[in-house]
């Protein structure tokens, strides 16, 4: 429907917002996503490395046990053993014997009279305890690479030492991180860091990574693993792969619904009124001919609304509509206005009828007789009669106080008329109920002439019940020479109808009544476009 078009001056955003709105919370969730995934390989790849650093620990300390019966031997006696065990046991690089700071004894250099602080290269830890554990970034022996120490003191001054090459640990740590480019780090006490991967440059804050960092419960470790931020952008990229079609498909959902529902959302009442203000409304007339003057004698009103774009919306619905929801009347005083303006242009002209719609709610309205009357004096120096039609399809509730109005107006020189007679469910109690002059007969009973020797029974008895009741009667849609010839055998006075002449704006109206407008009708008459 060519109205629908227009009732979205801003509904595009509400769509565009509905269109976005999977999107941009899409790519949040997924963003928050991407972080946990990314937060779990943290938790899971520092557990695996403390595990690993407490299986070493746990070797080095059986080491010490093992290596507590020698102190009390010479060193010659026991080196071949500490070279053996320290060669063949996994992870270390050197074992040894301790008497108070001295290294008595060493897998790698034998009879050794170093101390256990040059061996370290830094000063004895103050920990307070007989054992003790300490990272370091390297050894005398070998300076550059770090190394874990485990050292015990014995009772009587002696004490045994065990050295892990850091080589393992650093290993391990490259073999985990390297394809994800983590950056970890081990410290055994307070010592040194012994650290894998490469820091990267630093980046924004919102790309930051926060390190995970775990301790021991057995042993004092502690492990830390960094996520560089490209691998926090690479599992977002890879939830958003797996998300994006998904999204769409429900953006494009949620447009079509936000588009269904604002068209049901934004009421006909709504555009009428933005209508009026935009001055889309225009007033066509239709030209009535009389049978008896064989002229036009009057013409009808009737309202048309023109989109924007040129489209035109069909009076039987958008009057349905303003009816349903309550701005008939505006509407109507829109029509006496437009009127109004059209027909300032318009010549003098005696006692030609002009007929309007007036719908239920209008006739019931108390401004009613105000709001025709100020029409009429408005174009009072045209000297033109009004009719005012009514229809049966709105249902006039009050009819005594409407029927009291219509008289009123009727002394001030109006006419009433019934519009589409037959159509309605009441149109024979209305007959009773209002001071009528007119009955238009609806098109649908002209439609039913066949042929003039063939009586359409319905249409004779509305016919004769006109003449009866003194009524003058219009016969409505007239489209052939048939239906004309037919009416006017049977002395209907006014003929309404495309055979006659179509409902044409103000300008073309006039320009066609200078042409036509007092010549009789004949079957070749020709109406104008
Ligand atoms: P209506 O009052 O019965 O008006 C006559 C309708 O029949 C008009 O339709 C007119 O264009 C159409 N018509 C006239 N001659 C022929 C013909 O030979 N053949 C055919 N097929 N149609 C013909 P329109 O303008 O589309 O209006 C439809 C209805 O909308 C009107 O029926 C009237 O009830 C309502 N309407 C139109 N303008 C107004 C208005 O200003 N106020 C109110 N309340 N209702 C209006
Ligand atoms: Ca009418
Ligand atoms: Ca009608």
């Amino acid at each position: 429907m060519p109205l629908r078009k227009k009732r979205r001056d801003f509904g595009w955003l509400y769509i565009v917002c509905a269109g976005l709105l999977p999107l941009v919370l899409g790519i949040v969730c997924t963003a928050i996503e991407a972080r946990h995934m990314v937060r779990q390989q943290q938790v899971a790849t520092a557990t695996i490395l403390l595990a690993q650093a407490e299986k070493m620990s746990d070797n080095a300390w059986n080491m010490i046990a093992e290596l507590g019966q020698y102190p009390s031997r010479p060193c010659s006696n026991i080196e071949q053993h500490l070279q053996r065990i320290g060669t063949l046991n996994a992870y270390f690089r050197s074992v040894g014997i301790l008497q108070g700071d001295n290294i008595t004894c060493s897998s790698a250099y034998g009879i050794s009279d170093g101390t256990l602080e040059a061996m370290m290269m830094r000063p004895l830890p103050i920990t307070g305890k007989a054992s003790w554990s300490l990272s370091l970034p390297g050894t005398s022996g070998v300076p550059h690479r770090p190394a874990v120490i485990f050292v015990r003191q014995l009772p009587d001054s002696s004490g045994v030492w065990a050295v892990i090459d850091g080589q393992y640990l650093m290993d391990f740590m490259h073999a985990m991180g390297e394809s994800r480019g983590y950056q970890m780090s081990l410290q055994f006490g307070e010592g040194a860091i012994i650290a894998s991967g490469k820091s990267e440059a630093p980046v924004e804050r919102y790309m930051q990574s926060t390190p995970f960092q775990r301790e021991s419960q057995r042993y004092p470790i502690r492990v830390s693993v960094i996520v560089p931020p490209a691998e926090l952008i690479a599992a977002w990229r890879q939830a958003l792969f797996i998300f994006l079609p998904m999204a769409s498909i429900f953006s494009i959902m949620l447009m079509i619904l936000t588009a269904n529902w604002l068209r049901r959302r934004i009421s006909w009442a709504d555009e009428i009124r933005r209508a009026m203000r935009n001055r889309q409304f225009s007033v066509h007339y239709q030209p009535v001919y009389n049978n008896t003057l064989a002229r036009c004698s009057g013409a009808e009103a009737l309202l048309r609304w023109q989109l924007p774009n040129g489209e035109m919306v069909r009076p039987d619905i958008f009057i349905t509509h303003a009816e349903s929801e309550g701005v008939i009347v505006d509407l109507t005083r829109h029509l006496l206005e437009l009127m109004s303006e059209d027909i300032a242009s318009w010549p003098v002209m005696p006692g030609f009828h002009l007929g309007f719609n007036l719908a239920a709610d209008h006739l019931q309205h108390a401004d009613f007789t105000q709001d025709i009357m100020q029409f009429a004096q408005a174009i009072r120096d045209k000297q033109m009669l009004i009719t005012l039609e009514l229809t049966e399809r709105s249902l006039i509730k009050d009819g005594e106080a409407v029927a009291r109005k219509l008289r009123f107006l009727q002394a001030q020189g109006m006419k009433v008329a019934i519009d589409d007679f037959g159509t309605g469910h009441c149109s024979l109690s209305y007959l009773m109920t209002f001071p009528l002059d007119y009955l238009k007969i609806d098109r649908g009973f002209i439609n039913a002439i066949e042929g003039l020797e063939i009586e359409t029974p319905v249409l004779d008895a509305i016919i004769n019940l006109c003449h009866k009741l003194k009524l003058e009667v219009l016969g409505e849609g007239v489209e052939t020479a048939l239906q004309l010839t037919y009416l006017q055998q049977r002395q209907v006075t006014f003929i309404q109808g495309y055979y006659y002449a179509r409902p044409v704006a103000s300008q073309t109206f006039l320009r066609w009544m200078e042409e036509h407008g007092t010549q009789p009708l004949s079957g070749m008459t020709s109406a104008p476009h």
